[in-house]
Parts: structure tokens; sequence; C-alpha cells
């Protein structure tokens, strides 16, 4: 038999198309031909365990070899193989189709970098890399075997050839354009990326080992060259375990695995094992890795896989924001991979396993919080950041964490926001019936006014990381009841608002006096002069930037967008007068001007000075008054 015959009928063109929209991922031709290979290798199991196949099912590893001087790339299996019709029927109409329908589309949405990669194209991938491609089969029904040979034209050639074992060959002659592809590193890395996890092994290249002797030193053969014994080098040698039950896997399974997978990273916090299979299909290892405060370095991590062949690792689409900082693997053979990226955002399967993964780890984060506690506040530092990130970007999951946020105090103590309602409502809820949360962001820096708030009674809580200040923002008004103001947005007094009158040393004559002296003295339209009574220990003057002002200005100076008609507006400041100072009564008493002057510029200098503000010109002239002063005395 030999027979010729031509696949196309209407589109001439489709092999050039194939190679040129693919470029940039010729490399996946491989994956499309092993995942054929274990596919057939997969179905004369299945048939042999129902009993359709009664033969010897034997070794039915996958083998890929490279001929570096015949230039050809060989992928055989023991698989099911085809007969001559099977060829014509799979190879000529069905992958035909398959390749014809790729290039349609193409053709319909030009969106040539989205398809990329995310296209199965099949057995018709092969002509990326190859000028000339076999297929040498024959069926496990029995029968001749079949050679079937197409030169990337639209014509093949099919005739009948000795083939002693069931299973297919595909021999691949590699085009002059795609040499690469004979270097056995390379291919290598092509079946270690995409081949890690399939189900039926598959060898390519070898492992050596020396032999040794007792004291460890190497064995010499017959030349007197070092023994050694070659091995086959199996490529997918570790089991996924996100295809087995949880409850055969030990915490040590997942630990090994987490190690395989991520060799440069430190042991994950915890895991969350996934496995849906309905309404969709899903299964996964999800790891909580340890972050430290970069958002961007530990992306790209979650790998999405088809049937345990890898397919990705841009999960943009399928996985949340937020859980992006996670590690580990996803499977599902429910993502359609064949389809452009906006398709791919509107389909409802892909919402719902987006959903299913936030839920999921809303879940199990939840299930931490309540079974061990004092192990999941140990670990908020890298938790919180999950937490605040989901919290502001995805309502579904603000609900579930709102349960189980936490905040942690100055004293290093742990609250979730009604615990934190419960210990501190009573003395730090406003005339309005808000809680507020006092925050410090610099521990240091802040250091006074921390210190004023804690002598108050009041609880400070920390906020010193990169997400806290987007935190704040994103879910104060969620909250009901609460808000957030920082520990240097006001005098102690007045931090939380609760409508005490507080009795002032001085007349109301005096206060204006004060105040107009201090207004004339900054002369700075942004900043408000107040007059308050305060303790006569604290500072004569301390100057506060509005929370709101200051939420503004870091919002603008984190290129907040919208925020453009912010630019020009100014800084505004609160100058508190301290009005039961003794600089006060000194001011008051004097019936020199220049020296009241002086006095008040005193007291704002050092206002300043305590706020990092004091700066230049200002600095120096401060100084020197200041010697002065002592000299004065
Ligand atoms: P798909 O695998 O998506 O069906 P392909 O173009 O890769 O599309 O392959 C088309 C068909 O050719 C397969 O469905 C299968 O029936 C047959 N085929 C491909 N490779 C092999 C193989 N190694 N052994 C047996 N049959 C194969």
């Amino acid at each position: 038999m030999q027979e010729k015959g031509s696949i196309s009928i209407h589109t001439e063109n489709i092999f050039p198309i194939i190679k040129k929209f693919l470029y940039s991922d010729h490399e996946i031709f491989l994956r499309e031909l092993v995942s054929n290979a274990v596919d057939a290798s997969q179905k004369i199991q299945k048939l042999s365990s129902i009993g359709e196949f009664t033969g010897e099912l034997g070794d039915l590893t996958v083998a890929v070899e490279v001929d570096k001087e015949a230039k050809t790339i060989t992928i055989k299996d023991r698989g099911i193989g085809m007969t001559a019709e099977e060829v014509k029927k799979y190879i000529n109409q069905i992958a035909f189709s398959g390749a014809t329908e790729f290039v349609e589309k193409y053709k319909e949405t030009g969106e040539e970098g989205q398809l990329i990669g995310m296209f199965g194209l099949g057995f018709y991938s092969a002509f990326m890399v190859a000028k000339e491609v076999d297929i040498i089969t024959k069926s496990h029904t029995g029968g001749a075997g079949t050679k079937w040979t197409c030169d990337g034209s639209t014509s093949y050639e099919i005739s009948e050839v000795e083939k002693e074992d069931r299973g297919t060959e595909v021999v691949l002659h590699i085009a002059d354009d795609s040499e690469e592809f004979l270097e056995e590193f390379r291919i290598r890395q092509i079946l270690d990326k995409y081949c890690k996890f399939l189900p039926i092994a598959i060898k390519f290249g070898k492992d050596t080992e020396f032999v040794k002797d007792e004291e460890g030193n190497n064995v010499k053969d017959d030349k007197g060259e070092d023994k050694k014994i070659e091995t086959d080098h199996i490529i997918n040698a570790d089991a996924p375990i996100w295809v087995k039950s949880p409850s055969d896997l030990t915490d040590q399974d997942y630990l090994d695995f987490y190690k395989k997978m991520y060799p440069m990273s430190e042991d994950p916090l915890f895991w969350i094992h996934l496995n849906v299979d309905y309404p969709f299909n899903l299964t996964g290892v999800l790891y909580f890795p340890k972050v430290k405060n970069d958002f961007d370095v530990n992306k790209n991590k979650i790998h999405l896989y088809s049937r345990q062949v890898f397919i990705t690792d841009e999960v943009k689409d399928i996985v949340p924001e937020f859980l992006q900082l996670l590690h580990g693997i996803i499977d599902s053979p429910d993502i359609p991979l064949n389809v452009s990226r906006s398709f791919l955002q509107s389909d409802s399967n892909v919402k719902k396993i987006s959903n299913y993964i936030t839920k999921k780890v809303a879940d199990k984060l939840n299930e931490q919080f309540r079974n061990d506690r004092e192990n999941y506040e140990k670990k908020w530092d890298s938790i919180g950041l999950f937490v605040k990130y989901g919290m502001i970007s995805d309502e579904k999951f603000y609900d579930k964490a709102k349960k189980f946020a936490l905040v942690e105090s100055t004293e290093g103590k742990f609250y979730t926001v009604d615990e934190y309602k419960e210990a501190f409502g009573a003395n730090q809820t406003d005339k309005d019936g808000n809680l507020v949360v006092l925050y410090a962001t610099d521990l240091d820096a802040q250091y006074g006014f921390v210190d004023a708030a804690k002598q108050k009674g009041y609880d400070v809580v920390k906020m010193d990381t990169l997400i806290d200040n987007h935190f704040v923002n994103g879910v104060e008004q969620k909250f009901e009841k609460v808000t957030f103001k920082r520990v240097d947005a006001d005098v102690v007094d007045k931090l939380i608002d609760k409508d005490e009158k507080k009795e002032s040393v001085l007349t109301e004559d005096e206060s204006t006096k004060v105040k107009e002296l201090y207004e004339k003295v900054i002369a700075d339209k942004n900043y408000t002069v107040t007059v308050d009574s305060m303790a006569t220990d604290d500072m004569p003057v301390i100057i506060t930037r509005p929370e709101f002002m200051r939420r503004m200005k870091d919002m603008q100076a984190n290129g907040g967008g919208g925020m453009m008609m912010m630019g020009g507006m100014p800084d505004m400041f609160n100058l508190s007068v301290n009005a039961n100072h003794g600089i006060i009564q000194k001011i008051l008493k004097s019936e020199n001007e220049e020296e009241q002057s002086k006095l008040a510029k005193q007291a704002i200098d050092l206002a300043k000075l305590s706020q990092n503000m004091l700066t230049g010109a200002d600095l120096s002239n401060f100084i020197k008054r200041s010697v002065n002063i002592v000299l004065e005395d």
C-alpha cells in the first residue's frame, strides 16, 4: 500500500501561519507530542483494565530521543497506536481541523501574543520546528504498521511498514532555523518545564553514577577508566502530590514537594489542598510563603496545569491578584486554554474557580486562627500581608477576613477589630460614637506622640508595613463605627474628640493675645494656631498634621490616580500652643514685644525641631538664639 493525498481543501498556507504566529513559544511542540504519547499510553492502560485489551502491557515508558547527526527528535510510546484508517482520520482530518481552527481564530482576533502558549495546537505544532514529520505506528489491535510522512506542505504520503511493537513513533526532521532543539540541554529544559508531573514515565538521556569502593574512591574498569553505571533519566520521577488524597499525605510530603518546586524559598507557613469536582474540576496545592515587605518578588510562583501538563505560570486571570503571592499548583482541565484572554475573563468557570480559591484561602486562615491562635499571631507578619491586601481588593474576602484580621498594639498584643472595640471602646470612643484606633507608622519618629497617648491611657497600634497605609484608607469605611488616626495627627487631648471642654488658666483676652502673637510670629497661612490647655510639663508648642491632610499628601506621594488636583494644595499644619506652659506666663508678663516674639519663636522652633522640620537658616538661627538664651540666664 502506498498512497498519496492532500490534506487541505481551503487553507493552503496553514503551516507558514502556524510557524509564524507561534514563534515565541515554539518549544510547546514537545509538550503537545509527549502529551499525545502519554494519552495513548493511558488509553491502553484503561483498555487493559476493563479487559478490552488482553495483550501484555509491558513497559509503557515514553522515550524522547535526540539524534544530532540525523537532526531528528523522536517521541516513542507503547500506547494504543493507530491503524492506517485511524491515521487518516485522526491525523489528516481531526488534527488538521484543530490546526485550521487555530488559524481561523487567530485571523479573527489577531491576538497573537495572547494566543501563544495558551493554545494547545496538538500534533501539528510539530511543524513549528520540523521540516518533515514521520509517524510510524502500529495499532494495539494488530495488523501492519503504518508510516505517514508530511513535509510541511499540504500533501502527505502514507504507506505500510514493518513495525514490531505496538505504539507510535513520531520523528521530527528538525528545520534549519530550529536546530537549538537538537541540543540535549534544551530538550531537557523543556521536558522539565512541561512534563515534570505527567502520569506516565518519560525518559530522556542518562543519569550516570560513578562506582565507588568502600573508601569512597572511584572504581576503575578494565581499561583503567572510572567505572560508571548509566540509567535512564526519568523526567517525571517526582509524584505530583496534588493528585493524591490529603489523607495519604504527611506534612513532610507537602514540605518536600515545596522544596522541590521552590528550592530557593524558605519553608512555607502552611498550605491548602484544593480538590473540587463539581461544578468544575480543580485540584492543587497552594502554599503560603514567608513574605517580606516586597510585593512583586514572589509573583509567578503559581503554576497552572491541565491534567498534569504544565501550561503557564501566568495565572492572573484565574487567581485573584492578592493570592498571586501564594506559591503552588493549580490543575484544572476546565480552564479553557485555547481561547483568548478577554474570553477567559468572562468565562463563568474561570470566575467560579477564582471565587472558590478565595473562599478556600479564607476558610484556611479562619481555621488557623481558631485552632492555633498563638501560632497564627506569630506568623501574622507574613499572613497579614495577604489578609490586608485581600481585604482591600476583594469584597467577599473582606467579609470573611474581618473575623480573623488582626491589629498589633505597640505593646505586642494582637486583637481582632471586635476585640479591640471590646478592650478599648470605653476609653477611645469619640463624641460621635466612633472607636478611634490610634496608630503609629514609625515608633521612633513618633515616639513622643506614642508616649503621650499611652500616658493618657490610650492604646496605640502598629501600622508600619507597606500595605498598612492602603489598608487604613481601604477598610476604614467598611468597619462600622471605626476610624483610624495617626498618633501625631493632633495633640493628645484632641486626638479623640470627646467634646470635653478643658478649663484654661488663661482668660479669653489672654488667649486671644497669645493666639495673635503666634500667628504673627509663624507668619504662615498654612498653620492654624490654637491655644489649648495641656499639662504644664507638655511641650510649650506642638505641631501636628491633620489626619486627612496627611493621607492626601501620602496618596499624592504614592502617585495616587486622580490626585492631580491635590498637586498645588499646600500642606496644612496645626500649631497648638500650650496655655498652661510657663513660657506663656512669661510672654504675658513681658511688656517688651521683641522679647515676646523671641520667646514665641523659640517655642515654635523647638516644636519644629522635634518633628524634624527645622532646617537650613532657620536651624542655624535657632542654635545661635539658644546659645544666647543660655548665656542670658
Ligand atoms: P488532540 O490530542 O487534542 O486530540 P492532536 O492533534 O494532538 O489533537 O492529535 C489528534 C489525534 O491523533 C489524537 O486525538 C489521537 O487520536 C491521535 N494521536 C496523536 N498522537 C497519537 C499517539 N502518539 N498515539 C496514538 N494516537 C495519537
